[in-house]
């Protein structure tokens, strides 16, 4: 790291945060608590002027986009949801991947007498998805547990994340069409891009070799998510 700027990244708990911090390592970078045990939602790390925001995972555009954090690292999923304005995504980091799916019930028709009732967390996404297939759907709003929709009758289908494919098999569901590939990006804060640039250029290519060296040792580790992959 350069010394000529101090540096605030954000990212959430969880498979993010655990995936990333080998990222940070080879950047040389290391959290002096762990969010799995500490309550702090500022973790200071062994570089003095860089620190990590631990935060809800769609919240992490927000902070970057108003410059409360210079970087973070966020899903595809909450970017293509949130619009990423303000934010420039230069590094596709290659962890926490998973597919953007339509999912529902096998062998169950869609209704002839009403439109398609979709129950998702991405109703940006979905209402792209059919858009662009010229279908008028009623979307459903939901924060969580969207599988538990098409077995209460709250909806036919379901829009979600599906890495394995195992969480909709429990729940007798299905995957039926594939929206987006999904992966954690590096965002950057516009005006951190150009205030912090050398610091900002010294993360990102450490990032970069990260990413690359790991890509070689562990070739194509794709998640299909789609029909017999469970
Ligand atoms: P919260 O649970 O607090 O509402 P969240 O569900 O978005 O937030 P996580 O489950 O930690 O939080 O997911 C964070 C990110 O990890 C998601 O935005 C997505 O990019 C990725 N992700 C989520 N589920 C999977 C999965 N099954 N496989 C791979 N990546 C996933
Ligand atoms: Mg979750």
């Amino acid at each position: 790291m350069s010394r000529d700027a101090s540096l605030t990244i954000a990212l959430s708990k969880g498979r993010i945060f655990d995936e990333t911090l080998p990222l940070l390592a080879h950047a040389g970078i290391r959290p002096l608590d762990d969010p799995a045990t500490s309550r702090k939602l500022i973790l200071e790390t062994n570089q003095p002027r860089v620190r990590l925001l631990i935060i809800r995972a769609s919240d992490v555009p927000t902070y970057v986009q108003y410059g409360a954090a210079d970087v973070g690292v966020s899903g595809k999923d909450v970017l293509l949801e949130q619009g990423g304005e303000g934010l420039y995504e230069p590094l596709d980091l290659r962890i926490a991947r998973c597919r953007l799916m339509v999912a529902g019930r096998p062998g169950v028709a869609p209704p002839s007498t009403r439109r398609l009732r979709i129950a998702t967390k991405y109703v940006k996404s979905a209402a792209r998805h059919y858009a662009a297939k010229g279908e008028q759907v009623e979307l459903i709003k939901l924060y969580g547990s969207m599988e538990l929709a098409p077995l209460v009758g709250l909806a036919d289908r379901i829009v979600d994340l599906v890495e394995s494919g195992n969480t909709l098999k429990a729940n007798g569901l299905v995957p039926l069409e594939h929206i987006a590939d999904i992966s954690s990006r590096l965002v950057v804060n516009k005006a951190a891009w150009k205030m912090k640039h050398d610091t900002v250029t010294v993360l990102l290519d450490a990032l970069r070799e990260a990413v690359e060296q790991r890509a070689k040792r562990t070739p194509v580790a794709v998640p299909t998510g789609g029909p017999g992959s469970q």
